[in-house]
């Protein structure tokens, strides 16, 4: 039976269910697993299985507590017809790399993956903890997972989900997308004010105990969909683990082979997963961490000082404009194996915005690769890949593209290597049209429809038309007025 418990040393051990439900532990802590299981099969008995087969194996290997059949149920439910994909995750090699599409949900970026099935694995954990308060999800975004959190969660029973999001932050597309959302649980609000406001408004919502009692008054308990939940961290294993069976059934490796893996990282969600798929024995050469113009994480890989002093850029590759990584205090708790020490590089983090590693985390960090590509690279590695090979990348995706290139170019190392595909293009359309040298277009719906005539690549379905549908959620707040757009939501 494996068991969570915070990342601080300062909560008790809990199931699966319970730290799903929590979302954060009672210390401010991450919940991490108190031992990472080994793979439930051998990667070669997979080979031809379907996605939800490995997903089912994988996600059940560390939530023990749900029963076979609980989780069969919730994977069930969350990878469907929504996803555009047959395969769910398709493995397509293109250039040096092979990409592994995470993108074909239906909000048309990675973050699908996890907040299709956190709902399900919410509810059922909502079901086996007898919670019988509603519970308020409370979401701040950068663009993109608020969309797919309110794609997750709406109309789910006993939920109600509420999404705040810089009104002048996110794309004209990613904006769209949350104010037409559909669904009777939905809430949204523009803040007048940056991320960093709405992350930290949402924060001091949580801690807020006067407040949180009065909700519980009322018959609420809140809850966070952000990637500090353990709910959305372990269905994201589960695609390594599929990408390395499909790179046995392509031929290109044979079982037992390594491989390298890149990412482009913002709060170190998406690669944490591709440890942990490394920790259950899918053999991991290199974790190659891949930053934009905000290379805290680069930075940090290199000289092993953490530093936020430094100023925050708005780059083509948003949903990585990030200075603190939350994820990141998971491997560092893992890595030094001392609560204490991760407590403290967390206070320091807080109080002076910098802290450094122990030797015996440094030496840890070895598998990790750190690089960054700036604007002008990313543009140029968009252009670059659909130039030479045909294949069309979202700037987030082309981040991590670049940064794969000079790895190889610095180390020689040539062994197959899995790249995180986190975004369609027709996300970033205004971006990749101009990585493309297109013309400009009027706005960013334009952009769509002549990157389709450009390219004859399928818009994915969740974002035609957004232009012509109902907008359902127009309010734009002041960043002191969260409290109560919270209180008129939850009615
Ligand atoms: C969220 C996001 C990322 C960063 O993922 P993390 O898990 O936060 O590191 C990268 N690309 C896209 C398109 C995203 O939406």
């Amino acid at each position: 039976m494996i068991q969570y418990k915070s990342t601080r040393g300062g909560d008790h051990l809990r199931t699966a269910a319970s730290a799903v439900i929590k979302g954060i532990a009672e210390d401010r802590g991450l919940f991490v697993p108190d031992s990472i299981p080994a793979l439930p099969f051998r990667p070669g008995e997979m080979v031809g299985r379907p996605y939800k087969e490995v997903a089912k194996a994988v996600i059940g290997a560390f939530f023990t507590d749900y029963t076979e059949e609980e989780i069969q149920a919730c994977v069930d439910g969350a990878y469907d017809e929504k996803f555009e994909a047959e395969d769910i995750v398709p493995v397509v090699g293109a250039g040096d790399a092979f990409f592994l599409e995470l993108y074909h949900g239906k909000t048309a970026a990675f973050k699908d993956m996890a907040l299709s099935i956190l709902p399900y694995l919410l509810t059922t954990a909502m079901k086996k903890e007898k919670e019988e308060k509603k519970i308020a999800i409370l979401t701040a975004t950068s663009g993109d997972t608020g969309k797919a959190a309110l794609e997750g969660f709406a109309d789910v029973p006993g939920t109600e989900i509420i999404v705040f999001y810089p009104s002048d932050g996110v794309s004209e597309v990613q904006k769209r997308q949350m104010t037409t959302q559909e669904g009777a649980n939905t809430h949204v609000f523009g803040i007048r004010g940056n991320f960093d406001d709405a992350q930290t408004g949402v924060k001091q919502i949580f801690d807020d105990e006067a407040f949180n009692a009065a909700l519980e008054q009322r018959g609420f308990r809140l809850s966070s969909a952000n990637s500090i939940n353990i709910g959305r961290l372990v269905p994201q294993v589960a695609y390594y683990v599929y990408g390395y069976i499909k790179l046995i059934e392509q031929g290109v490796i044979r079982e037992g082979d390594p491989v390298n893996i890149v990412v482009p990282t913002g709060n170190f969600g998406n690669i944490l997963a591709s440890y942990y798929a490394g920790r259950m024995g899918i053999p991991v050469n290199r974790f190659i961490c891949a930053s934009n113009t905000n290379k805290v994480l680069t930075d940090f890989i290199n000289t092993g000082e953490y530093n936020t002093g430094r100023p925050f850029h708005v780059t083509y590759s948003p949903s990585m404009d990030i200075l603190i990584s939350s994820n990141l205090e998971r491997l560092l708790y893992h890595l030094s194996g001392s609560p204490e020490e991760v407590r403290k590089m967390m206070e320091k983090l807080a109080q002076e915005g910098h802290y450094s590693v122990s030797g015996a985390v440094r030496e840890g960090m070895k598998p990790f690769w750190g690089g960054f590509a700036d604007d002008e690279e990313t543009l140029e590695s968009v252009r670059g890949m659909y130039r030479e090979h045909g294949y069309l990348m979202d700037t987030h995706t082309a981040v991590a593209y670049k940064v794969y290139e000079d790895y190889r170019a610095e180390t020689g190392d040539l062994t197959p290597t899995l790249l995180a595909s986190t975004a369609s293009a027709y996300k970033f359309a205004s971006s990749v049209n101009r990585a493309l040298e297109m013309p400009e277009e009027a706005d960013g719906f334009a952009c769509v429809r002549a990157l389709e005539t450009e390219t004859g690549v399928k818009v994915p379905s969740g974002l035609k038309d957004l232009d012509q549908k109902a907008v359902r959620h127009p309010a734009v707040i002041e960043k002191t007025a969260l409290r109560q757009a919270i209180e008129d939501s939850l009615k």
